[in-house]
């Protein structure tokens, strides 16, 4: 008798949240595979995000901090966190969104106007810089001319330099992007696929850049992407659902929370290597939840040989930008667009201005390598 009433109490608790022992749960926790409500979703949601930003001290009271927003559900729900735990434990800190138009019709445009409907709804000033008026280029036309290889490299490069403008236009002392855990693992294992030291030892830091213009932070480190699709997400939560069905049927804490956000891909996307990474990483994450914590511990982890030649950061002669060669990166592509020779920016054309000096300092042909197959420059960083 005893041992069954204890196993029907078993069975009940089971039902319930395993955090508040006292609501329903509603999904599955990618990260932990608890079983919770929405409204511990949320709680633990938001607060492991601010303890990122508490214990990585990202922000000082007073400053002003930029969000990289494209309108995509990575940014929309980091304007949206980031508004709400500025309020919610006083900060103190002016929020800007900031965008970039690359001028990809079909794409940018729309995403821009979901950028624009944010910044009414949380009240946030907008600042959008474009790549014609940066550069007098289009990405639009950058493909026309170059065709679907390499496109990324140049709108990478062009993205990396314009935040950094757009960021000094503002005034702020900070940028932050919503690179998730998923970004940081899969760009850890792309840096070992190719070698790429320099990146390797810098991807899974949490700020940026912290010699350059404007450090650049990722509040999203240890922020799972399905949790990041599921906090908007749970609107019909009868039954307790594995997070990868909810991703798959309603895409996503920003639909939970019936955010705003733009969810198509970039027309001009070709996705091979990194798409496979990216495969790679989520059939890990099925066998194993912490694959994806392990892959960046494991980056954090990395010492790199003294002995490892690392670039030497300069300025580029050309616009002062931050530069390990005599050019930026920019000014090399754009010098090729100009010219109509714009494969000479991409390293598979001799003569470039850059091209005497890799001579002189014997980069290794990894580096360039880097530069060719580098697909999303979104992820860049
Ligand atoms: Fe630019 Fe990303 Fe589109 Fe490539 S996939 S063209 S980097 S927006």
């Amino acid at each position: 008798m005893e041992a069954s009433e204890g196993k029907s109490k078993k069975q009940g608790a089971s039902r319930l949240c395993c955090l508040c022992n006292q609501r329903r749960p509603v999904l599955k926790r990618p990260k932990t595979l608890q079983q919770i409500c929405k409204e511990c979703f949320y709680e633990v949601f938001e607060e492991e995000i601010h303890q990122v930003i508490v214990k990585n001290h990202l922000f000082k009271s007073g400053e002003r901090v930029a969000i990289g927003a494209s309108g995509g559900k990575d940014s929309t729900v980091l304007a949206y966190v980031l508004s709400e735990l500025n309020r919610r434990h006083s900060y103190g800190l002016d929020l800007f969104l900031l965008s970039i138009d690359e001028g990809i019709t079909g794409y940018r445009d729309d995403s821009l106007e979901t950028v624009k409907r944010n910044e009414l709804q949380y009240g946030l000033p907008l600042q959008i810089l474009s790549y014609k008026d940066l550069y007098g280029w289009t990405m639009d036309d950058i493909v026309k001319m170059i065709g679907l290889k390499n496109n990324c490299t140049f709108c990478g490069v062009f993205r990396r330099q314009a935040l950094d403008r757009g960021a000094a236009l503002l005034k702020v002392d900070k940028l932050v992007t919503g690179h998730n855990a998923d970004d940081i693992a899969e760009t850890v294992l792309l840096n070992i696929l190719r070698g790429d030291i320099a990146r390797l030892s810098r991807c899974t830091s949490i700020t940026t850049g912290e010699d350059g213009p404007i450090p650049r932070c990722k509040p999203f480190k240890y922020t799972y992407e399905k949790e990041i699709v599921i906090y908007p997400s749970l609107l019909n939560h009868f039954l307790v659902l594995s997070l990868t069905s909810i991703v798959f049927f309603f895409h996503t804490y920003a639909y939970f929370k019936k955010l705003d956000y733009f969810s198509t891909e970039c027309i001009y996307s070709p996705n091979a290597y990194r798409g496979f990474a990216r495969e790679f990483i989520k059939d890990l994450e099925r066998l194993r939840p912490r694959a994806i914590l392990d892959i960046i511990k494991s980056g954090e982890d990395f010492r790199i040989a003294t002995t490892t030649k690392m670039p030497e950061q300069g300025t580029c002669e050309r616009c002062g930008y931050i530069s390990s060669q005599k050019w930026c990166k920019a000014c090399v592509l754009l010098d090729g667009l100009n010219r109509g020779l714009p494969k000479m920016g991409i390293g598979r054309a001799r003569g470039g201005v850059n091209g005497d000096h890799q001579k002189e300092t014997k980069k290794p042909a990894s580096a360039a390598r880097s530069l060719e197959s580098k697909q999303c420059g979104s992820l860049d960083f």
